[in-house]
């Protein structure tokens, strides 16, 4: 699933390519890929609109119009983006917005778990509850140690599983949370209420380097993740223990193991993580 550097890449390509364009026409091939309102509508409020700036929340790409409202994207787990020339035929598109200048931005997912919300005059809450509810960006300034530490405060569990937790932290999933914690030297099934102040502190700082440096190799081509034009992310040569069970740890040598944590296929360095 596309975490928050893949769509954070995504956001910077619309930025670049879509911003200003206007919709020409919309064409909805499977109707289960729009949320909210129904499809006839959806195409009536879209067409004519003026894409605007484009926001990153959490895992959700929020496309702002020049009438107020907005159009609110999730990739779910295979969803991509593409932008291509008008009239391309792009496999598993479910949602076809043809531009001006004979362009097109097609919504494709293959296993269907994402979705397009219109939502009218910012009422987010009220359309895209999940969005509304969303923890804090780990990215933004006012993402401090600080308040990382008062979050982890009384938290239950495992703390591979709350940091994946979008109502704990925003855009967090299941690569970066176990990057950062390999990193951190912590093991994936720590309870929260365990960590000492300088293994909080060394999570901290290894989560926010570790979403920083996959979004400057634009993500993480993980399963089905391309970028708006569908060429692929350069950061998953880079990561230390995701997808590595069977080598040895960059750090200590050690074979990484893989373990079910939550339900999640789980990587990490017995040796180095405690
Ligand atoms: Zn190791």
């Amino acid at each position: 699933m596309p975490e928050l550097p893949e769509v954070e890449t995504i956001r910077r390509d619309l930025e670049e390519k879509v911003r200003g364009k206007i919709i020409e026409r919309v064409i909805i091939k499977n109707e289960k890929s729009v949320k909210v309102p129904s499809p006839r509508e959806f195409i009536q409020k879209m067409e004519r609109k003026v894409l605007d700036e484009i926001h990153r929340r959490g895992k959700y790409l929020i496309v702002g119009l020049d009438s107020e409202d907005a159009l609110v994207l999730h990739l779910g787990m295979t969803g991509r983006l593409i932008y291509s020339k008008a009239g391309e035929e792009i496999d598993y598109s479910r949602v076809v917005f043809l531009l001006e200048n004979d362009a097109q931005l097609s919504f494709t997912d293959i296993r269907g778990f994402g979705g397009l919300w219109f939502v009218p005059d910012e009422r987010f809450e009220e359309v895209v509850p999940t969005l509304a509810n969303l923890g804090p960006e780990p990215l933004e300034t006012d993402f401090t140690l600080e308040k990382f530490k008062q979050l982890l405060k009384d938290k239950k569990g495992k703390i591979k599983t709350l940091l994946m937790d979008q109502s704990f932290i925003a855009g967090v999933g299941n690569v970066y949370a176990q990057e950062a914690l390999f990193l951190s030297g912590i093991h994936p099934t720590r309870s929260p209420s365990s960590l000492l102040e300088g293994e909080i502190e060394k999570l901290y700082h290894n989560l926010l380097n570790v979403l920083r440096e996959a979004i400057s190799y634009r993500g993480s081509s993980i399963k089905s993740y391309v970028d708006l034009v569908g060429r692929q992310g350069n950061y998953e040569p880079h990561l230390r223990v995701y997808g590595r069970a069977g080598s040895n740890c960059p750090r200590c040598g050690h074979v990484i193991e893989r373990m079910e944590v939550g339900g999640r296929g789980t990587y990490f360095c017995p040796r180095c993580q405690k």
